[in-house]
Parts: C-alpha cells; structure tokens; sequence
C-alpha cells in the first residue's frame, strides 16, 4: 500500500467489517479479523486468531503500528483476531465488556483493553470515534455477554455478541464516518449525527424483507445524512480475503436483492453507493 500523505484520510477494506483508516499520522482498524476460518472447523471446530493469517493481513495491509482496534460486537468474525491484532501492533483493543473479556482470555494486558461508554468519545490522534448502542440484525447466532476471560480456542457460539454497536469516526479533517457492523438498528438512535460517509453491514439483509431494509439503511446512512455508502460484511469469510471480494454463496446469503433495495433506496435520496476494493488504501471524499 502507498503511505499516506499527512491528514489526507484513507481507508482500505480488509473483508467483513475489517476498515483500515489512515490520515498519515494515527492508523485505526475496526476488527481486524484475518483468520476466518474454513466453515467446517466454524461448525465443529473451535476458534483461536490464526497467528500466521494475522501477520500476512497486517503486512498486506501495511500495517506497522495502530493506535486501535474497535470492534463493534463480539463475534468471533468480528472480534476473533482483536487481541492478536493488538499484541502485534501494540494497538488499544476498544469495545464492550465481552470484547474486553475476549481480549483478557487470550492474554491481552490490561492497559491494552478498553471497554467504552455508549455515547462518550475516544481521542486517537485527529480521529475521535464514538461508540452508539445499535442491535444485531437477526438471525443471531450467538446472543449474550462475555462474562468471564474466554477460554482460547472456544467454539463460535462462545464469541456471543455483547452487545453491538454503531461506530462514529469524525477526523479533523472535517470528514465523518459511520461504520455499522450488522444490519440491525434502534430507531432514532443516531438522530442528530452527521457523517457523510457510511459503511454498512449488509449481511443477512437477504433475510428480511424490502420494508425492512429500508428501514435498516434510513436509521443508519439516512439518519446521518450520508451522501455516500460502502457495503461491507458481503465477502465470503470463510475462505480467504481476494483481491475482488467473492460474495457469500447465495444459499447462504443472497446479496442480490439487498443490492437492488440499496440501489433503489439510494437512487430515491441521491445518495451514491461505492465498492471499497480490498487490501488498498484509498482517499475518501
Ligand atoms: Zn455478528
């Protein structure tokens, strides 16, 4: 990846809802997952970072040091490899007492783990990130808290959500973000905030109906008034990571029509809908 220049804000799409942000001075990542796992050792296997997987996602990427990692819930597609993120790269694990939890299991110091306040932002360098309670689009695999240090490896349901959260970036540079990491929603719960870009989970829309998704994209991107969208959480994660993202098999989850309603509900509010290519660094405006 090309570095930077100084406060210019880019961004890379790393798979599933794995964001790189860089402005040249201070790097964030929201989840940071590189393992995903094949689906068999997913269904009957148990789970710990793949450290190998980890260090070539972060090469790839360009990542040499990271200020945090935010994790929006707790599954293990989202949160699995945070704390193995964070020990290589010396980054702040940020996210609900379940990530915490996670990230103690696997022997993340204390002073790496920070739980958030709904609602109370965090400074990193020019960005400042706010975490807004949000919900799991259903079906939820694994509902529930973290209570204890989980025990590494652990089965998939172990990695239970911990509640989920809607992400706000504002970077000094005048740029806002939403980073939404599963389709669920509390109505009204981002009224008031602005951001002019939104990233998306779009994943498991294709099990609800157009009412619905309408819904899911007017209380996230509509609620903060974006005039642009980046789908994320659509790649097949259980294989790896290519430069031209394969979508989720159909059987499993059928972007298509989720795609039609993203389009017609964007098209309807002159709200434009963009692909961030995988593994690259690229400037948001
Ligand atoms: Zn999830």
């Amino acid at each position: 990846m090309q570095s930077s220049s100084r406060k210019e804000l880019r961004a890379g799409f790393l798979g599933v809802t794995s964001v790189l942000l860089d402005d040249g001075d201070t790097r964030l990542l929201t989840d940071g997952f590189f393992s995903r796992p094949a689906l068999h050792r997913v269904l009957l296997g148990r789970l710990a970072p793949d450290a190998t997987q980890v260090e070539q996602g972060l090469a790839r990427a360009g990542v040499t040091d990271l200020k945090a990692v935010l994790v929006g819930h707790s599954h293990y597609d989202h949160a699995l490899d945070a704390p193995e993120v964070a020990r290589r790269s010396g980054a702040l694990v940020v996210g609900s007492s379940s990530t915490a939890n996670l990230a103690r299991g696997y022997g993340l110091p204390e002073a790496q783990i920070r739980v958030v306040m709904p609602g109370e932002p965090l400074v990193f360098g020019a960005f400042r990130v706010t975490f807004y309670p949000s919900r799991h689009v259903l079906p939820n695999a694994a509902a529930g808290e973290i209570t204890a240090p989980l025990k590494f490896p652990a089965r998939a349901r172990a990695f239970r959500d911990g509640g989920c959260f809607s992400l706000l970036i504002e970077h000094e540079s005048g740029k806002n973000l939403l980073i939404q990491e599963s389709a669920g929603f509390v109505r009204g719960a981002l009224s008031g905030i602005r951001a002019e870009i939104a990233m998306i989970s779009i994943a498991m829309l294709s099990r609800h109906p157009d009412s619905y998704r309408r819904a899911y994209f007017s209380e996230t991107a509509g609620a903060v008034g974006a005039k642009v969208i980046y789908p994320l959480h659509y790649d097949d994660f259980f294989r790896p990571l290519e430069l031209l993202p394969r979508p989720m098999p159909r059987w499993m989850d059928d972007i298509r029509p989720v795609l039609d309603s993203l389009e017609r509900w964007a098209g309807e509010r002159g709200v434009r809908v963009g692909w961030l290519p995988a593994w690259q660094m690229v400037p948001l405006d």
